[in-house]
């Protein structure tokens, strides 16, 4: 008995030794393994990105799939390639995947949050709004991708005009970004404000200047469209006393209402005293859109005599070859109706070259981006900036930028 139990005690030792060699084994052998893996993926990675520079894309998905099987962080490979084909132009491509990425179920939450957000605006690149809407709204808000996904939300729904959508996504985006939107909100409320007065929804149209007002308290471009909703019932004392209001305190914006303006005016009987109100702001505001509203109606309602006194009074105030060129326009009807040929030759060539220059030089310049055009924009239509635009409209040497 004490014999076996001795044996026992050296074939311990024995035992012990060959369970540490069969686990060093198992160890190497799976060491291998692994091994024989990363060589897989190195592999599949080289012959992806040979297919790639090969201009093989398709196979190169295949290779780069076959890797992202092997091991889930190759994903972000795949994240390299979707914004590649993107970037390319080739949105099917990119569409497809990033697809991949979004419906793998394996991959931890943060990178099914990316390729919602590379979806979605793979969708946009490729005009799919609705389905780049159902994407980027599966990104969760919290993710790293809330904010971008939520800010290509609010541009898609302004350029689909859908301003409701625009507004909750920008309170969205106060709340997650900690910073006010209160300038776009006023203006989605401006522009919902507008599709009611068109509509002849009166009570809506009010509604939303109340909610714009609450956002930016006298906006220029509510007070006007408040006149516009008093001017629709016919109450024309009182639109001509709310736009008084831009007349008073945003007068750079007073061309905006001018031709509504002397119309009230007029329907009350009171079209020199409208009038006179123009010409007065003219002694700050001559170098844009409002010089020509004012001489239109100074031509029809007061006489040409006092439209060319009045220009010839803002040249001398503030120069510009608008001013020129409407005394011009006002020297060349004095000489016709005189029967006077040859000083109305003399000014139909002086005004056809001023209205050249001022046909190509008057615009409204973009602050942001540079875009200019012919007529004022709350929103430039180059960079969708809201009230980038100065109402003034300038002269000034076109710049190489965009125009319309
Ligand atoms: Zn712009």
């Amino acid at each position: 008995m004490l014999q076996i139990e001795t044996w026992w005690l050296f074939a311990l030792p024995i035992v012990f030794a060959l369970g540490w060699v069969g686990a060093r084994w198992d160890m190497r052998l799976e060491k291998r393994e692994d091994e024989i893996e990363r060589l897989a993926q190195q592999k599949s990675t080289f012959k992806g990105l040979n297919l790639l520079l090969n201009e093989e894309p398709d196979k190169a998905i295949d290779a780069l799939v076959q890797i992202a099987k092997l091991d889930p962080e190759t994903s972000e490979l795949h994240f390299a390639l979707g914004s590649l084909f993107r970037r390319r132009g080739e949105t099917e491509r990119a569409i497809r995947v990033h697809q991949h990425l979004a419906n793998r179920e394996d991959l931890p939450s943060r990178h099914r949050d990316h390729a919602a957000y590379e979806l979605g605006r793979d969708f946009l690149r490729a005009g799919l709004l609705d389905r780049a809407e159902t994407s980027l709204n599966q990104v969760s808000p919290q993710s790293k991708y809330g904010i971008p996904a939520k800010e290509s939300l609010l541009e898609m729904y302004q350029v689909e005009k859908d301003w409701s959508k625009a507004i909750v996504a920008s309170q969205e985006l106060e709340v997650l970004q900690g910073i006010g939107r209160q300038k776009e909100i006023a203006h989605f409320h401006c522009e919902l404000a507008e599709e009611a007065l068109r509509r002849k929804d009166l009570a809506g149209a009010n509604q939303h200047i109340v909610a714009a007002m609450q956002a930016i308290p006298a906006h220029p471009r509510a007070i006007m469209l408040q006149g516009d909703c008093l001017l629709a019932q016919q109450q024309l004392t009182q639109a001509i006393e709310i736009w008084s209001l831009i007349a008073k305190n945003h007068p750079a914006y007073l061309h905006l209402v001018a031709n509504r303006w002397i119309e009230a005016h007029q329907q009350l009987g009171q079209a020199q005293k409208g009038l006179q109100v123009l010409i007065d702001a003219l002694q700050t505001q001559a170098g844009g859109e409002l010089l020509d509203i004012t001489f239109k109606h100074v031509m029809n309602l007061q006489g040409v005599p006092q439209a060319e006194a009045l220009m010839t009074e803002v040249m001398r105030h503030t120069p510009s070859l608008s001013a020129m060129a409407l005394r011009a326009q006002a020297r060349l009807t004095m000489a016709e109706v005189a029967q006077d040929e040859k000083a109305a030759q003399e000014f139909k060539a002086s005004l056809n070259l001023l209205k050249q220059r001022t046909n190509t030089l008057a615009r409204y310049t973009c602050g942001n981006c540079g875009f200019r055009a012919r007529r004022f924009y709350w929103q430039c239509p180059g960079c969708n900036h809201w009230e980038s635009y100065s109402p003034r409209r300038g002269e000034g040497a076109a710049p190489s930028g965009p125009a319309m």
